[in-house]
């Protein structure tokens, strides 16, 4: 590669699974938005050799690889905090619902440009979405530059008549699917909401779809504890994994089940086998009190597991650092264990194991070929202070700085946030928009 930007810094932490860090160390980014090379810095000017054109530029700080949120419906920011302290079931019927079912497209633009300013704010740079008008969500996440995983509901409830019947919603998914199968940020596949939303078959229909299109799936499995009583029932007392696996929608490749807190251990067999992933969500869980996940359990099993915020309208925010910590402070009291999810497991979680988790080798760390999604932090933030070894980073990362320490942040090698302002979203204006929104969406 004769030509790109060397970014240099005073620490690089890969999170590619070696444990290496680099101080100082360089990330070199090529013309193509991907990474050439990474390394301390003498073992990184290798690359730039042969007289070719290279911009070298001394940025400081730590870079990591950008974080990934494995589970949001992130246009939720049109809801934001809208039915505080309400059971689920009230919470969805008396709030969410209604609203929803007054949101167009050009709110789900805004909400979605809002919610990507924040993200990226916060050092996320991909998330996988569930929502709808899912081709203007796709569309702010365009114009913010950041990189998603665009995952269409697919539900069968009051409301979303709208968007025709399930056929047909499998048959507009596809579409979109290869409207942006060139996009180089943007990956379409299928969010069969749950097996308690949806009939059978059109579980059965969005597993045939994905399978012929090689597009990945995203479903709620077992986020609260009687969710699934009556699909059971149904069932004859087979576990909601054990139902979605009959149906085929396991056979998939890539599937991601999101919450998957109320499983039995032979339902956490069955994840393992099938090479279904985990979206665990922490925050979200304890907030709607639905229980806590056993990821411990998940991950001895071999079972992938990424991190996910859930929606802004529950959870409240779209940090993805509390949910690193909120991982590890829960897997610790449930295990009575201190030295469960160390500071760098607990980041693999938020990158690299991330990636692996939604079939993207592609992203969550920085190394050579990856696409360079890569965030600066600000090592004079108070809290990385002090750093005595290269481990201090990680666990300072995680535990004190965080996303206050966000400074910089690249998407595909192009740079969307400097100084902690986002250069990509009209911030005044999309919260201009999603306010007047909200309250049009409240008064009904
Ligand atoms: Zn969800």
């Amino acid at each position: 590669v004769s030509s790109g930007t060397r970014l240099v810094a005073d620490a690089v932490l890969p999170c590619d699974g070696s444990g290496a860090v680099h101080r100082p160390g360089a990330v070199d980014i090529g013309p193509d938005g991907r990474i050439v090379n990474v390394g301390p810095v003498a073992t990184a000017a290798e690359s730039v050799v042969d007289g070719g054109e290279w911009t070298v530029r001394w940025v400081g700080g730590l870079l990591m690889p950008g974080l990934v949120n494995a589970h949001c419906h992130s246009p939720m920011t049109l809801l934001r905090g809208q039915g505080e302290g309400l059971p689920l079931d009230r919470w969805l019927r008396e709030v969410i619902w209604p609203r929803e079912a007054r949101i167009g497209a050009e709110d789900v633009f805004w909400g979605m440009s809002l919610a990507a300013a924040e993200l990226l704010r916060f050092g996320v740079t991909t998330t996988v979405e569930m929502y709808f008008h899912d081709d203007l969500l796709a569309q702010a996440v365009d114009a913010a530059g950041s990189r998603c995983i665009v995952t269409p509901g697919v539900v069968v409830a009051p409301g979303w008549e709208r968007f025709g019947t399930w056929p047909e919603r499998i048959e507009w998914i596809t579409g979109l699917r290869e409207q942006y199968a060139e996009h180089p940020r943007i990956e379409v596949g299928f969010g069969p909401h749950s097996a308690y939303a949806l009939p059978d078959e059109a579980i059965a229909a969005v597993g045939d779809a994905a399978r012929a299109t090689g597009a990945p799936v995203h479903v709620h499995v077992a986020e609260t504890e009687h969710e699934g009583d009556e699909v059971s029932a149904r069932h004859g007392g087979a576990t909601v994994p054990q139902v979605l696996s009959e149906l085929g929608l396991f056979d998939v490749d890539r599937v991601l089940a999101a919450h998957a807190v109320w499983l039995t251990e032979k339902d956490v067999d069955l994840l393992a086998s099938s090479g279904v992933a985990v979206a665990h969500c922490p925050g979200s869980n304890a907030k709607l009190a639905s229980g806590t996940a056993g990821v411990t359990a998940l991950r001895r099993a071999g079972v992938p597991v990424a991190l996910g915020t859930d929606g802004p309208a529950s959870n409240n925010d779209l940090d993805l650092w509390e949910e690193m910590r909120l991982a590890a402070l829960l897997a610790r009291q449930r295990e009575g264990d201190p030295t469960v999810l160390p500071a760098a497991e607990v980041l693999h979680l938020a990158t690299a194991g991330g990636a692996a988790a939604l079939g993207r080798p592609d992203l969550g760390a920085l190394a050579p070929g990856r696409w360079a999604d890569v965030i600066r932090l600000d090592l004079d933030d108070p809290g990385f202070v002090p750093v005595l070894d290269d481990g201090d980073l990680a666990a300072h990362a995680v535990w004190s700085a965080s996303r206050s320490a966000i400074r910089d942040v690249w998407v595909g090698g192009r740079q969307v946030v400097r100084d902690g302002e986002c250069l990509t979203v009209d911030v005044t204006e999309a919260g201009r928009r999603v306010r007047a929104a909200a309250a049009r969406l409240a008064a009904g």
